[in-house]
């Protein structure tokens, strides 16, 4: 069997590792040179809309999946009638609207933040109204890591923000002053089969994810957060990893966005789960039985931003993942793992990374 996989960064190299592992092939597009998962398979130098090439992609390989959001559904769609296209495009869709989401959220009877959609000046005055403040304007489209939002602490910002975002479809959404972030994963087979990862607790830092630690001794929202993730693996008849992104507070939970991919969140299941995030992917788009999702432990994952120290490089504390990703403000170029019996046995490892990343001077 061969994977087709839109992609080949490190998500598409995670996935590519745990498909040869399996004894599955995979082939990926990639406009970079030299991708990080040119490690585990071809690559078809090419932009992700070349029609040409992602003909030759599908026309070569028994089943499509795709590891980032921005793929232009109209190109799955071209694609489908050649190899299976996993997730189905109709999720995509829904994950790359803001609007089309909450939506979404909301016909699943899923808890969300309220919500205004905005595309008018004279919407920002509403939606302040009618939200309150603070609250947050994000771009409807193409946001990831904190990019295209701005927060309203005050009506006297309004301006400000319709200055750096207006324009283009935008979203105000309450501000949810949460206790924490957790992120639960999940994945369906081609016949149906869901199994659920731990929840996971996130640390965001400036809109980028910085620490998961999993899993979370909570069972009263482990059991929420499943039955979400049922519900729009079901609804969408689902085949693959899909993340659901959420707020916490107290004991209630509220959907802030959901990825239809594996997920940076769940890169601790490599080490911290019998079978990977990425494993499970690869089994379901490849019609295998899914493997089990149980903890191996308590899992810590930090990620490495912009550099990677020596100091980093020295720990024995836990798995480094080097990407293999050139320096970059900002970019996430690997993440270190760690694996403990106890909670705090965990919290201490991830301090010394923690320390480790923060290069000396
Ligand atoms: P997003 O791109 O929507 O995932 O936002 C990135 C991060 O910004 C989230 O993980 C939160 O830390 C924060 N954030 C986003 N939306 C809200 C909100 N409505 N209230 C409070 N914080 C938010």
């Amino acid at each position: 069997m061969r994977i087709g996989i839109i992609g080949a960064g490190q998500l598409g190299q995670m996935l590519g590792f745990a498909a040869n592992e399996l004894g599955i092939e995979c082939r990926f597009i990639d406009p970079s040179q030299d991708p990080p998962a040119a490690k585990c398979g071809k690559v078809i130098q090419s932009a992700f809309d070349d029609s040409v090439a992602l003909i030759a992609l599908a026309d070569t390989c028994d089943v499509i999946t795709y590891e980032f959001e921005n793929v232009p559904v109209a190109v799955l769609h071209s694609i489908e009638g050649i190899a299976p296209v996993y997730p189905p495009a109709d999720a995509l869709r829904h994950s790359q609207d803001r609007l089309d989401e909450k939506r979404l959220f909301a016909a699943l009877d899923i808890p969300l933040p309220n919500y205004y959609a905005i595309e008018s000046r004279d919407d920002m005055d509403n939606a302040a109204s009618s939200l309150g403040t603070p609250m947050i304007i994000k771009t409807r489209r193409f946001g990831y890591d904190g990019k295209g939002q701005f927060i309203i602490k005050k009506i006297a910002n309004l301006d400000a923000a319709w200055e750096e975002l207006g324009g283009q479809p935008l979203i105000a959404e309450q501000f949810v002053a949460f206790d924490y972030e957790v992120s639960c994963i999940g994945v369906r087979s081609i016949s149906g089969e869901i199994a659920i990862y731990p929840l996971s607790r996130n640390v965001h830092v400036d809109g980028i994810l910085r620490t998961s630690r999993s899993p979370v001794i909570n069972s009263k929202l482990a059991d929420k957060a499943s039955e979400y993730v049922h519900q729009l693996l079901d609804h969408l008849n689902y085949v693959g990893v899909l993340a659901l992104e959420l707020f916490v507070t107290g004991d209630t939970l509220l959907a802030n966005e959901f990825a239809p991919r594996v997920h940076n969140s769940g890169h601790w299941s490599i080490e911290g789960t019998e079978t990977s995030q990425f494993e499970n992917h690869i089994r379901a788009i490849a019609g295998l039985p899914l493997g089990s999702t149980a903890s191996t432990g308590c899992a810590g994952m930090v990620n490495l931003i912009e550099q990677i120290t020596g100091a980093t490089r020295k720990l024995e504390v836990g798995q480094l993942h080097d990407y293999g990703k050139a320096p970059r403000p900002g970019r996430k170029l690997g993440h270190m793992t760690v694996v403990a019996d106890t909670p705090e046995q965990r919290d201490a490892l991830v301090d010394i990374i923690n320390k480790s990343v923060i290069k000396a001077s």
